[in-house]
C-alpha cells in the first residue's frame, strides 16, 4: 500500500526551487500551505502556470487586499457551533476542520486561521437533537473541512446519528479527497462498509466532490470514485470557476465529460467567493457565464445538468442569462422564502464579481427588477397548477406567467 505524506511547509516541497520557497513563506504564513505528496507529484513543475499549481501552491498576490472573512456571512445562517440551516430543508454540520490540502481559493480558510473561533465544535448530540426538532430538514450536508478527514469512527457516530432520523432522507459528505487524497477512500474497507450499510432504499449518502480540473481525475481519483458509487452512494461535483485553473471552455468540456464518464455528476460550477486572499482567482461573472454556456454546447444533456451559481449571504443566486445589455439571475435557494424563485434582471456590468456587484446598482436607481411569480399557493403566476381544465384557479385566464414591474429597486 503506498503511503501518501502530508507535507504543511513549503519549504519542504523539494521540486521548488529555494528562492521561490522563501518569497512564498510570508503567504504561507497568512494563509497556510497544505497538500499531500501525491497531489504535489501531478503539478508539471516546469509550467508557472501550471493549473493543479494553481489550486495549491500559494501565489504572492493572495496577500493583496480583498474580498472578506465570510463572504457567504454563514455567521448568519449558524445556528449553534457546528451548525448552520439556512433553506429550511437542509442543515450543514461544520464537522471537520481538517482538509486533505488546502485550496488556495478556499471560501472558509477562516476556519484554518482564527482557528480559536472553533467554529467546527460540532456539539453532536445538541446537532442530532436540533434536526430532530425540524422535521421539515430532509437532509443534511456534513462538512467543514473535508468529511472524508473526520476518522471513520466520528464518521459512524455521525452517520448513525442521522439514519436514526426518519425525516433525513440524504446525508451528503463534502469532500476533495477523491481528489486530493483518494487512496483514504480505496483503502478503508471500514469507510466504504459504512457507506454501504446506510445507503438503504430510504436514505442515501451523497458524496459532493470537488474536482477542479480534469487532470485531478488520475486512476486512484477514479477508483476511488468507483469504490464510492459501489457502496450505493451518489457522487455529485462542485468547482468553483477559477482562474488559471478551469476558467477555459475546452478545460470545462475535458472536466464535465471525465466526470460524466466516472459517474461524479457536474452538480454546481459557483463562482469564486470573494474571500480575503482570493483576489487572484476570482473570474467576473458575465466571463464565467460564458465560458460555462460555451462548454455547455459541447456536452450531452446529462453534463448540461449542472448549474452556474453564487452562494450568497441571501441565497444561491443561478445566472440564468446574460444578453448585450442584462444579467438575469434568479433565487435557485434563497434564505428568506419571500424570495424563492424571484427572478430579477440588472444592467450588465462586466466588472461584477459577485451578487453585492450587482445589487449596488440600486444606489443609481437603474437596476431593473422583474419581480416573477412566487411558489406560494395564493400566486401560480397566472398559470393553472391544478389538473383538469378548471380555469377558474388560474388567477388572471391569461395563461402568461410572471407578473413584470420594472425599476422597482426594493424589491430585490
Ligand atoms: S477542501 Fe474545501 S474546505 Fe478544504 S481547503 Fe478546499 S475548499 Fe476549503
Amino acid at each position: 500500500m503506498v503511503k501518501v505524506k502530508f507535507l504543511k511547509d513549503i519549504r519542504k516541497v523539494a521540486q521548488m526551487p529555494e528562492d521561490e520557497q522563501a518569497r512564498l513563506l510570508r503567504v504561507q504564513d497568512k494563509y497556510r500551505f497544505l497538500a499531500t505528496d501525491y497531489y504535489l507529484g501531478l503539478i508539471n513543475w516546469e509550467d508557472p502556470y501550471d493549473p493543479i499549481r494553481r489550486i495549491v501552491v500559494p501565489t504572492e498576490e493572495e496577500t493583496l487586499s480583498w474580498g472578506r472573512r465570510d463572504p457567504s456571512n454563514e455567521a448568519l445562517s449558524t445556528v449553534m457551533p457546528g451548525v448552520q440551516h439556512k433553506y429550511s430543508d437542509t442543515a450543514l454540520f461544520l464537522a471537520s476542520e481538517v482538509c486533505g490540502g488546502q485550496c488556495r481559493f478556499c471560501f472558509r480558510k477562516r476556519l484554518f486561521v482564527d482557528k480559536e473561533k472553533r467554529e467546527t465544535a460540532l456539539n453532536l448530540p445538541a446537532a442530532l437533537q436540533y434536526v430532530r426538532r425540524h422535521p421539515e430538514i430532509s437532509n443534511v450536508l456534513v462538512t467543514g473541512g473535508d468529511a472524508l478527514m473526520l476518522s471513520t469512527r466520528r464518521l459512524t457516530e455521525i452517520i448513525e446519528g442521522l439514519s436514526a432520523i426518519d425525516h433525513v432522507r440524504a446525508i451528503r459528505l463534502g469532500s476533495k479527497l477523491p481528489a486530493y487524497f483518494p487512496q483514504r477512500i480505496i483503502n478503508d474497507r471500514e469507510l466504504l462498509n459504512l457507506l454501504e450499510r446506510y445507503n438503504t432504499g430510504r436514505q442515501r449518502i451523497y458524496v459532493m466532490s470537488h474536482f477542479n480540473h480534469p487532470r485531478e481525475l488520475t486512476d486512484v481519483a477514479r477508483a476511488s470514485i468507483g469504490a464510492l458509487l459501489r457502496t450505493g452512494a451518489v457522487v455529485c461535483n462542485q468547482t468553483p470557476i477559477i482562474q488559471g485553473v478551469n476558467d477555459d471552455v475546452d478545460v470545462l468540456v475535458e472536466l464535465m465529460n471525465e466526470l460524466m464518464a466516472c459517474g461524479a455528476v457536474p452538480y454546481y460550477f459557483f463562482q469564486c467567493r470573494p474571500t480575503t486572499g482570493n483576489f487572484p482567482y476570482a473570474v467576473p461573472i458575465t466571463r464565467c457565464y460564458f465560458l460555462i454556456e460555451y462548454a455547455k454546447y459541447r456536452v450531452s444533456g446529462l453534463a448540461r445538468r449542472v448549474r452556474y451559481v453564487m452562494s450568497h449571504e441571501r441565497g444561491k443566486i443561478e445566472v440564468v442569462g446574460v444578453t448585450g445589455k442584462h444579467i438575469y439571475v434568479k433565487y435557485h435557494r434563497a434564505r428568506d422564502a419571500s424570495r424563492e424563485g424571484k427572478f430579477l434582471v440588472f444592467y450588465r456590468d462586466d466588472e461584477a464579481f459577485w451578487y453585492d456587484d450587482l445589487l449596488a446598482q440600486r444606489r443609481d436607481k437603474s437596476m431593473i427588477v422583474t419581480s416573477s411569480w412566487q411558489p406560494h399557493e395564493a400566486d401560480s403566476g397566472g398559470v393553472n397548477l391544478s389538473r383538469g381544465h378548471d380555469s377558474e384557479n388560474a388567477s388572471d385566464g391569461t395563461g402568461h406567467p410572471g407578473i413584470i414591474s420594472q425599476n422597482t429597486p426594493s424589491d430585490n
